[in-house]
């Protein structure tokens, strides 16, 4: 297509069976119901489906559409889809396309082998996927057809959740519910639906084709497992908000496009600090779809990169030494008569409704550290967390000056005044001057107040975002809860009590749970002090963090609000817990692997090389320097001994206790994993160019 000739505004929700569409195709009636049930959450009646189905079709084909598939989230956190063609025969020798409503409704995918952590035996592996009406449908393009694809949850027979939607959308359900009764003792009755917002933050890398396919690790593994640093790093800070390379440039179009055609409302991109390193980033949404544009968005960028000769890194640590990647989860609730629930307006200490939001959350926010944490928690994120560029493991809110000082006022009786925003005034006449935020930013938070949200740093760039919103919408909801109980009783529905009420109120939570409040460097060793003297966790590794998950405030936590059985919590722990094993497994077996296969031959070879000159040299009666020839010797039986030593304790038996196994895998896999490595990446800056086997982060990091 000749991108200049459609103007980009034509290209949004081109491939979505959005509103408008549903309008124009669909009878009124059904039309109206399916809209309650999409706006205001009703349940959905099961007429309507036949209609939508028959629509939904016509509207596909004519699009060129041949499938559809049922598209849904299973615990890997990856994107499933299972296409079924609309083309059946009549027995005449012809086809006809079908799609009925049943057909939109439930799918039975035979999902056996996803992850169930014991919910499903394989003997009763029935899965189903069922419509989730509040997601829009949508087409998929590839060059030989088209596809219309369907958001659904992915449950057992037995109606347990199987995936990552079904919690996100009992966790809205349940803030809804909540936030209603906050609305309610501010007078207004019969508000709108309460809905989560989220808007995801992606940093990726990308590096050319031709060397990811060199790497064995980068492609099995998402990241590099040896590789030494390049002389030249990130610290001259030249690429981070620099001129986004040309091949770069080409690419980002193409994937805002198609973005663009699926409704998602890309906004922003840009080079990260790493070299090769870019984020893009879209307007809001509301959670559920937030979460499902998310997975397009990663699918989107790594389909395309390969049109331009590129590969799409979302791993969250692909290169040691190197900036990390993170999807920075910015969240608030709000609703259409509401607005934005976490807005301070420019005088906050007036805004009783926001205080008591904002309180909720640092309430939430301290009660369930542990859980926060639990649910940024994987093999790859742990490389990031706690590193010198990505949050510490230890989670903290940071508020700004403006609302620090609100709520210290708050804490000591009451708040009278906010501090003024100001304006900024740069020195230079022909500049305006410009309304000052009212607190600067601070990127070393793992949870920071934004100006009117949170945003969540501590995520993972290859994470779906379902854990992290289902985990803040159901600490919220709990907190909301709390705050509407407490103050229902102590006003006795008399409206003219709530001021004072609520000043109890936000003065108590600010004593009890003020401690998570910390504005100050979250990378100083410093804070890390601190931090254990205030008492807040500090779960520096998956192995520490995911048992959260069975903390008993956890599992009253999801159970009292319907967002996740016992059983699905605890599978949930399980599935996780064997993710983390196996992942460094296979690195631990890849490590093996190329310092046997790959390096060790790349560097003998240059060794018998010097070994051979010297010789000859020597017997020609000229001098040699062996100190070359001695260094690689010694490495060499470095890489060797510490390879034998990797190899004796990969093949130890595995405890079957999966938690005492990750924490094995972390004491002793990852470190004997380092131990090799360290020897190859020195090898590295000794051994021929010409003879070592992989391409190095030099080539990765500055070819674009
Ligand atoms: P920065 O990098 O400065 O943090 P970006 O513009 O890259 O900011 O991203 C900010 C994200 O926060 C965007 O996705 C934006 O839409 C989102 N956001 C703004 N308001 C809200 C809100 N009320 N709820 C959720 N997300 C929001
Ligand atoms: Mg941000």
């Amino acid at each position: 297509m000749d991108f200049m000739a459609t103007p980009t505004q034509d290209l949004f929700c081109r491939n979505v069976f959005h509103k408008t569409i549903m309008k124009e195709r669909l009878p009124k009636s059904v039309f109206k119901s399916l809209i309650k049930t999409i706006e205001e959450g009703t349940k959905l009646e099961p007429e309507t489906a036949d209609a939508v189905a028959t629509a939904m079709k016509d509207w596909a084909m004519e699009k060129g559409a041949t499938h559809y598939a049922h598209v849904f989230y299973p615990l890997t956190g990856s994107t499933a889809e299972k296409h079924d063609s609309f083309l059946i025969p009549t027995g005449d020798g012809t086809a006809m396309a079908e799609f009925s409503g049943s057909q939109l409704i439930q799918g039975e995918p035979d999902g056996s082998s996803f992850p169930t952590g014991g919910i499903r035996q394989t003997f009763e592996a029935r899965g189903y996927t069922i419509w989730d009406v509040t997601s829009p449908a949508y087409i998929l393009e590839n060059t030989n057809g088209t596809t219309l694809c369907i958001p659904t949850a992915f449950v057992s027979w037995t109606g347990e959740a199987l995936d990552k939607k079904t919690p996100v959308l009992r966790s809205m359900q349940a803030l809804n519910v909540q936030a209603q009764r906050i609305l309610k003792l501010f007078g207004h009755e019969d508000a709108a639906l309460v809905s989560s917002t989220a808007g995801p933050e992606q940093e990726y890398f990308l590096i050319d084709r031709n060397f990811f396919f060199s790497r064995p690790d980068l492609i099995n593994a998402g990241r590099t497992l040896f590789g030494a640093k390049p002389p030249k790093g990130q610290e001259f800070d030249d690429h981070y908000f620099g001129a986004i390379p040309e091949r770069v440039l080409s690419y980002m179009f193409d994937v805002e496009r198609e973005l663009f055609k699926l409704g998602i409302p890309v906004k922003t991109r840009h080079n990260e600090v790493a070299p090769g390193q870019y984020e893009i980033a879209p307007i809001f949404e509301s959670a559920n779809i937030a979460t499902d544009h998310q997975q397009l968005v990663m699918l989107t960028l790594r389909k395309v990169a390969e049109k331009y000769g590129m590969a799409c890194l979302t791993h969250e640590k692909p290169f040691a030494g190197v900036n990390g990647s993170g999807k920075h989860v910015n969240w608030s609730l709000g609703s259409k008569s509401q607005g934005n629930m976490l807005d301070p307006g420019d005088t906050p200490h007036e805004n009783a409704q926001f205080l008591l939001v904002c309180a909720a959350v640092i309430r939430a926010v301290h009660k369930h550290q542990g859980l926060l944490r639990s649910v940024v928690a994987s093999a790859s994120n742990d490389h990031r967390l706690g590193a010198n560029e990505a949050p510490p493991a230890i989670m903290s809110i940071f508020l700004g000056d403006q609302l620090t000082d609100v709520f210290e006022q708050i804490k000591t009786g009451g708040a009278n005044s906010s501090l003024p925003r100001g304006t900024l005034t740069v020195g230079v006449d022909v500049l305006p001057p410009l309304p000052k935020d009212a607190g600067d930013r601070n990127r070393t938070s793992p949870f920071a107040f934004t100006g009117n949200r949170f945003e969540f740093r501590a995520v993972g760039s290859n994470q779906s975002i379902a854990g992290p919103l289902v985990a803040m919408n159901t600490i919220v909801a709990e907190s909301l809860d709390y705050c509407a109980t407490q103050l229902e009783q102590a006003t006795g529905g008399d409206p003219a009590k709530l001021n004072e009420a609520l000043q109890k109120l936000l003065t108590q939570i600010m004593t009890d749970h003020g401690t998570i409040v910390f504005n100050g460097d979250g990378y100083s060793d410093a804070w890390h002090k601190e931090a254990a003297e205030r008492g807040l966790l500090n779960l520096k590794t998956t192995a520490d963090a995911l048992p959260a998950l069975k903390d008993k405030s956890v599992k009253d936590l999801f159970t009292k609000y319907n967002v996740l059985s016992e059983r699905e919590l605890d599978s949930r722990l399980d599935i996780y817990l064997e993710q983390y094993c196996m992942t460094v497994q296979v690195e631990a077996n890849l490590t093996l692997e190329i310092a046997r296969t790959l390096i060790f031959p790349a560097v003998v070879r240059y060794q018998n090389e010097l070994a051979s000159t010297c010789a000859n040299l020597k017997f020609l009666g000229y001098d040699f320097d062996m100190k070359t020839l001695d260094k690689i010797t010694t490495l060499v039986k470095g890489l060797q001994d510490s390879t034998s030593k990797l190899e004796e304790i990969l093949s130890k038996e595995h405890e079957s206790d999966l938690e005492v196994q990750a924490e094995i895998i972390r004491d002793t896999f990852l470190p004997a994993m380092m131990d090799v490595r360290g020897y190859a990446d020195e090898l590295e800056g000794i051994v021929a160019d010409d003879l070592w086997p992989l391409p190095t982060y030099q080539e990765m990091l500055f070819i674009r």
